[in-house]
């Protein structure tokens, strides 16, 4: 019986630790609640850290599904994102969202 409760408390500690890596690199979204940082929004990422231009290099996810882009103008899929924003953004030869979403215009 108590065996069965220290995997349940362990559970929550792995929980818990993923959320807070996460969000280490949103240093401004510390006190959000979890449930917002699963839905991914373009807003959600701090303009300083959004524009500061070190260190976002796109990765790819391999994923069964693509993830719509987050890019303002654009409504395509794609399987890349931000390693810093943790926004999906499309990296194509002809649509490169990734470079124009961390341009500040
Ligand atoms: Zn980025
Ligand atoms: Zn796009």
């Amino acid at each position: 019986m108590s065996k069965l409760m220290e995997s349940d408390s362990s559970d929550d500690d792995i929980l818990y630790s993923t959320n807070s890596i996460s969000n280490d690199n949103l240093s401004d979204e510390e006190n959000e609640p979890p449930r917002k940082m699963a839905r991914e929004s373009a807003s959600s990422v701090p303009k300083l850290l959004k524009y500061d231009g070190f260190d976002h290099w796109p990765m790819f996810v391999s994923a069964v599904n693509n993830t719509r882009c987050k890019n303002e103008q654009c409504s395509g899929k794609t399987y890349w994102k931000c390693s810093k924003c943790n926004v999906h953004l499309c990296l194509h030869s002809n649509r490169n969202c990734f470079t124009q979403y961390h341009i500040n215009k």
